[in-house]
């Protein structure tokens, strides 16, 4: 008998499990009743070797699912890769083509989730709540450097107007604020509700608040470079809830110390999989680029929690068993944006 042949097809491998991907997968499954073993390490190739008889494995944003990985992973059994999120940039979705692998992902789990997290970005660093709260527990009721701007009649520019752009557009457009996209399709529904699509370059030239909703891949890595924040008003506010590769860091901590970027908040970091969803509270962080960022007074890091709210966590689970449950049966799923391979 071969390895193949003893493969459990019930059995969901998971990596990258936190408390709460337990708790939601564990609580959603009683009406799958799939098996579960979760691994708290990133699948890598190092850690392939960790799955034991299952033929689906459960990914999140920082797995690494490269051709070394999937190989290993058709050599085991694996048949089905399910993301248990939106993005797919650590996917070489090539090579599971032609290890003839499944992959499928949670296309709109909550866009509410990361566009309301990108407007708590944009409110926290403009009306600096975060200083306040500390200084008033110290009593120190002074408001000298609390300075803020009103966000009404502001323009806020979009990269990305997809299930999360298209949610932030309708919070900037409820605060009164001018709101312009820059997309690869315009959505005409959105300037019907008054959002106005412009060129990359006039989003640059015009915006006071760029807030970033494209994916990462080949045409937009990068697209916050030297270049662009050439191009950018003077204190602009940048900020990325989509991927850390959007933004190349050196160019903006550049930015940041020339005083051209006065705002930025991330809730992704180029070199995030090192750090995110840890706590590294006793370590000595080795990556410079991130200890220079935290270091500036006008930017907010957040670790990757956009997405963590309890109605995205329900879905997650409840998409991930549907897509995996639908490929077991039918070897399709429904929705066609939900099947990358
Ligand atoms: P989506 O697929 O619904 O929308 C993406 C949009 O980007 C589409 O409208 C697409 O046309 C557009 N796009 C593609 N290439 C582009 C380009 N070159 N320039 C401009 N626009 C381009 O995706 P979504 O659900 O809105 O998610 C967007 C991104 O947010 C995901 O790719 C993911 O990386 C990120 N995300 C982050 C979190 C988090 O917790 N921080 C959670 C979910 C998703």
């Amino acid at each position: 008998m071969s390895l193949k042949d003893t493969v459990n097809t019930n059995k969901i491998a998971f990596f990258s499990t936190q408390p709460y991907d337990k708790t939601f997968f564990n609580k959603y499954n009683d009406v799958f009743g799939f098996e579960l073993d979760f691994f708290e390490t990133q699948l890598n190739p190092q850690t392939v070797i960790l799955i034991e008889n299952a033929s689906i494995v459960c990914v999140f944003v920082n797995d690494i699912i490269n051709e070394s990985v999937l190989k290993q992973l058709a050599e085991k059994g694996v048949k089905i890769i399910a993301l248990r999120c939106a993005g797919f940039n650590n996917v070489d979705l090539d090579a599971a083509k032609k290890y003839n692998l499944k992959v499928c992902r949670v296309p709109a789990y909550s866009p509410q989730a990361v566009a309301e997290h990108a407007m708590a970005m944009i409110l926290t660093l403009n009306r600096k709540t975060h200083k306040a709260y500390n200084r008033v527990r110290e009593q120190n009721f002074s408001l000298n450097g609390l300075l803020g701007f009103d966000l009404f009649g502001k323009t806020i520019g979009i990269i990305g107007t997809g299930n999360i752009g298209k949610a932030f557009a309708k919070i900037a457009l409820g605060f009164g604020c001018k709101v312009l996209a820059y997309d690869i399709v315009t959505n005409t529904e959105m300037e019907k509700d008054g959002v106005q699509f412009v060129s990359l370059e006039e989003i640059f030239k015009t915006s006071d608040i760029i807030s970033l909703h494209c994916p990462l891949n080949d045409q937009t890595k990068h697209v916050i470079n030297k270049e662009s924040i050439a191009l950018m008003k003077e204190s602009v506010m940048l900020i990325n809830t989509s991927r850390g590769g959007l933004i190349e860091t050196a160019a903006v901590i550049e930015g940041l110390k020339e005083g051209k970027i006065g705002y930025l908040g991330i809730d992704v970091y180029e070199q995030e999989e090192k750090l995110f969803f840890r706590d590294l509270s006793a370590d000595i962080i080795q990556d410079d680029a991130i200890q220079r960022l935290m270091s500036f007074p006008n930017v907010l890091v957040t670790a990757h929690q956009a997405f963590f709210t309890n109605e995205a966590l329900t879905q997650i689970a409840l998409v991930t068993f549907n897509n995996i449950k639908s490929l077991l049966t039918d070897n399709d799923i429904e929705n066609k944006t939900a099947l990358l391979v």
